[in-house]
């Protein structure tokens, strides 16, 4: 026998289910008005709880809502009744985390319903993962404070869906997260970290994005690197690539340590696709920190997603992929967009034009996989002499192009002899571990004045390195 709360505002609705339920053996307790149901059933939680749909006041709807939020009640099953059968009130109902829904009508489903939801052994739910919302006063006041919740959550996961829309990159995306959890919460840091499997085709290596008061930058990243276990970087790379991103809005950061972290995993479909962390101000985290927290990872699974694959796509837009170089199409981008940046930082410029010698020797004798092993390593060795500030580019086939920013002609002439050099003494390992030596001719073209086009200069460089050709390779010419 189960003691069943039939909750309905028409006594005589009342009375006839109730007549029912007893007659099939449960104790019914029959309540006129939701809001006495919803106190006696905190008090002294029911086996069951049968509801109208419709009542004036507070609806069966509001009443499943409260009920479901409240520890002492969240495991009460609860079934919905109603007259009509429409499909938006049984969307709700489900929404709102009803067990079953029956039209009034189906008197007879009802009770099999009731006696299969009494008849197995109680199991109470999984505690919810979300930390739930803690609500106080009357049920009227608890009312309002879940539904003042859950259009907090509501906007809040829209606004962070919408990131998803704007984040072309990984960065833009967490600048977004960033701006909205500053607005809503105060914290040291807020840290966002991505696992491989945030693009599982490819290796994505683990980037890690940081927000912080300048003031605590390495600390916020030793603790948010110990948080979401992502490793510190063997080495700093170049500014441009490297692992942590910082932001620094003073307004947005209250600096005082005390505290551990939260931090939950992104989840994307069943894999886990990042982690996300925050670490509270103050003396530790509340309950809105973690719900806050709770609600980011949950929806940021599909943008961070969205936003990987668009770096992913662009990044193999823009490489080639036999050696990993900027293709000569980034390649002239790159240099717009650094010109329109900061004409300064790149003028003086000066281009190099390489072209490996009698290449088509080493496709033919040694096979083409050894000419591949050729070109990757002379990228490899343009790679590791090129600054920061300059640009690597396979041109295409086996030509290369470097462009040396702040560089004039006195000084690119040096630079030249040097790739030259190091082109001409590094060591080839092919596929069949033989060594191998290669040459190549260096065209060498530089801007006279400010107004330099790139286009010009590469084919000024091009001249010069077919001149260096006929003199015999191996050689720099300039333009
Ligand atoms: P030169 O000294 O005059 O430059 O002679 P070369 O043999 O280097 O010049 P040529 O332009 O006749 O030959 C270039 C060869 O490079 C021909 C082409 O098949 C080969 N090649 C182009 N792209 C690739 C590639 O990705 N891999 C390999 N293995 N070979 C390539
Ligand atoms: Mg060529
Ligand atoms: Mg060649």
């Amino acid at each position: 026998m189960a003691r069943i709360l039939l909750v309905d505002d028409s006594a005589s609705a009342r009375a006839l289910l109730g007549v029912r339920l007893r007659d099939n053996g449960h104790e019914v307790v029959e309540v006129a008005h939701a809001s006495d149901a919803a106190e006696m059933a905190l008090e002294h939680p029911p086996d069951a709880v049968v509801t109208d749909l419709w009542m004036p006041g507070i609806s069966g709807l509001q009443l499943c809502r409260l009920l479901r939020a409240e520890p002492a009640t969240h495991h009460v099953p609860l079934v919905l009744l109603t007259a009509s059968d429409d499909r938006r009130s049984r969307f709700w109902a489900r929404n709102a985390g009803a067990t079953a829904y029956v039209t009034k009508t189906e008197i007879d489903r009802l009770t099999e319903v009731l006696s299969d939801l009494t008849s197995s052994p109680m199991t109470r739910p999984p505690p919810a993962t979300n930390p739930g919302v803690v609500t106080r006063g009357n049920v009227q006041e608890r009312l309002s404070q879940l539904l003042d919740a859950s259009l907090f959550d509501s906007t809040i996961a829209g606004e962070v869906r919408a990131l998803s829309q704007k984040a072309e990159e990984l960065e833009t995306l967490f600048e977004g997260l960033v701006a909205l959890a500053s607005d809503v919460a105060g914290y040291r840091w807020l840290a966002l970290s991505t696992d491989a499997a945030a693009l599982p085709q490819v290796r994505v290596k683990t980037r890690l994005f940081i927000h912080t008061h300048p003031d605590l930058r390495d600390a916020a990243e030793r603790e948010a690197r110990d948080a979401l276990d992502v490793p510190p970087p063997p080495e700093r790379r170049k500014p441009d690539e490297g692992d942590a991103y910082f932001l620094t809005d003073r307004r947005a950061v209250e600096a005082e340590w005390s505290t551990p972290p939260i931090s939950l995993p992104v989840r994307f479909g069943a894999s886990n696709i990042g982690h996300i962390a925050l670490a509270p101000a103050r003396r530790g985290a509340s309950h809105d920190d973690r719900r806050l927290i709770a609600l980011l990872a949950g929806e940021l699974g599909g943008p961070l997603r969205m936003a990987a694959l668009v770096a992913e796509a662009r990044r193999l837009a823009s490489t080639d992929t036999l050696t990993g170089l900027l293709n000569r199409r980034a390649f002239v981008e790159r240099i717009d967009k650094a010109r329109a940046a900061s004409e300064k930082q790149l003028f003086p410029i000066s281009v190099l034009l390489l072209d490996v010698d009698h290449f088509k020797k080493v496709n033919d004798t040694l096979g083409h996989d050894a000419g591949d092993a050729v070109l990757q390593g002379v990228a490899r060795t343009l790679s590791s002499i090129a600054r920061k500030s300059d640009f690597v580019a396979r041109w295409g086939g086996e030509e290369f192009v470097l462009a040396l920013t702040s560089t004039a002609e006195a000084g690119a002439r040096v630079a030249a002899e040097r790739v030259r050099r190091a082109i001409a003494d590094a060591r080839y390992i092919l596929p069949s571990g033989a060594e191998h030596r290669a040459t190549a001719s260096v065209g060498l073209a530089s801007a006279e004045s400010a107004e330099w086009q790139i286009d010009d200069l590469l084919a000024r460089a091009d001249k010069a390195m077919y001149a260096a050709k006929h003199r015999g390779r191996n050689r720099v010419e300039t333009a």
